[in-house]
């Protein structure tokens, strides 16, 4: 018989985020707008350093508002905002 390749449970195949962790991390201006009404600068633009993070082909960055101090997460496509990623492609071949 064939020796499993891995201790995971089926369907599980070591890469989801939870076992992984994201593919890259980095830390990031970005001009965001916090959005909270309670915040007096909700819909000011500002730039923030965001930690950055992306999974297969997502990114997220984390950032905390400088005027009310929430905590905010941002997200969006790694080929829309960082442009293709060759390994991304790659990768994508095996998604469902
Ligand atoms: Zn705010």
């Amino acid at each position: 018989m064939y020796a499993g390749l891995s201790n995971y449970p089926a369907g599980v195949t070591g890469r989801e985020y939870e076992i992984a962790g994201p593919d890259s991390e980095w830390t990031e201006t970005k001009e965001v707008a916090c959005g909270n009404d309670e915040c007096e600068n909700f819909e000011v633009e500002v730039e923030v350093e965001c930690e950055v993070e992306s999974f297969r082909g997502t990114w997220r960055a984390f950032w905390t508002c400088p005027t009310c101090n929430t905590d905010h997460e941002k997200e969006g496509e790694m080929a829309d905002d960082y442009g293709p990623d060759p390994d991304e492609a790659w990768d994508s071949r095996f998604d469902d």
